[in-house]
């Protein structure tokens, strides 16, 4: 009978509800034992310049090596953390590696300008993220103006005050600051105006149909215009084709990251890259 169907549907939507709880507390558990068995791993981007196609620097991108399930990218896991505020932990190991590694590449010899590290909404709401960036760069002995923070229009919006102070508190220090994914948030342009901002990302889904789709290539030069008045320094992601490296470098814009250039790639296999050179 229809009550029956009723009834079994949704205990359907009730094991299916538990199960999807459990999945995530097992993830969770999981989680907080990767931080602490050294299962997280980050993959370093090379940025390039549009101007003579350099090496200017690195984004600093998490994966977590799984024993068993292998390379996890960070769509998987990242939310879990944000949700349960791991992010707290892992956002500080991210900052501590990320320098280290800086640290350890100019001992070797090679000289990568700069690194960017991606910060989420709950670091810069604990408040805690100035003086863990400051003891960081302390400990490691890295050069404040060596490290970029990455935040998006949403993390700088969910509270424009207190993004603005921690900002505020970066730019005190000399370390740099990017917006990332510009373009897919709401930023008032007000605060971007007042913001200490150096550099604004451009988001990959205005570049990935450059020469197929004007509306992209109008809203990229937009950006690339915007960015220049207000002087700050644009970057493109996930520039794919010689075409749309191109037509960015048209535009004006200043550096280049994208899998044209190179992918995400462990730290000992772009030194090795470098060596060769
Ligand atoms: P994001 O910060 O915008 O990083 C750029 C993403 O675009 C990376 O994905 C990168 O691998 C990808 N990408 C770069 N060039 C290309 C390209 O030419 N084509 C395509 N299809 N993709 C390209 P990834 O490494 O999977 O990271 C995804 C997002 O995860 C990052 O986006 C960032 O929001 C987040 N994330 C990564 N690492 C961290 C971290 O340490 N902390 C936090 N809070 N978030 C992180
Ligand atoms: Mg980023
Ligand atoms: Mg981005
Ligand atoms: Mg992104």
């Amino acid at each position: 009978s229809a009550k029956d169907k009723g009834r079994n549907s949704f205990e359907f939507f009730n094991d299916q509800l538990s199960e999807g709880m459990h999945e995530n507390l097992m993830l969770e558990s999981a989680l907080r034992m990767a931080v602490e068995r050294n299962e997280l791993v980050l993959h370093y981007q090379p940025l390039v310049s549009f101007n003579d196609f350099t090496v200017v620097g690195v984004e600093a991108l998490i994966r977590w090596q799984h024993p068993i399930q292998g390379l996890i990218p960070p769509y998987k896991f990242i939310p879990l953390a944000e949700e349960t505020g791991i992010i707290g932990d892992i956002g500080l190991w991210v900052l501590r590696e990320a320098c280290r590694q800086m640290v350890e590449w100019d001992k070797a010899g090679l000289n990568v300008a700069r690194a960017s590290v991606n910060i989420s909404v709950q670091q810069i709401e604990t408040g805690l993220l100035p003086k863990q960036v400051e003891s960081v760069l302390k400990e490691t002995g890295l050069a404040a103006e060596r490290l970029y923070l990455e935040l998006t229009e949403s993390t700088i919006m969910q509270d424009p005050q207190q993004a603005s102070l921690a900002m505020t508190e970066f730019q005190k220090m000399g370390v740099k600051l990017a917006v990332d994914d510009f373009g897919t948030g709401y930023s008032s342009m007000a605060y971007l105006k007042r913001l200490p901002l150096d550099r604004l990302k451009i988001d990959r889904s205005f570049i990935k149909d450059i020469g197929a789709d004007t509306n992209d290539e109008v809203i990229c030069k937009a950006i690339v215009q915007l960015a220049k008045s207000l002087g700050l320094e644009t970057v493109a992601e996930g520039v794919e084709e010689e075409s749309q490296a191109e037509f960015l470098k048209g535009l004006g814009c200043d550096v280049a990251q994208g899998y044209l250039y190179s992918k995400p790639v462990p730290a000992l296999e772009l030194t090795a890259s470098w060596k060769k050179k």
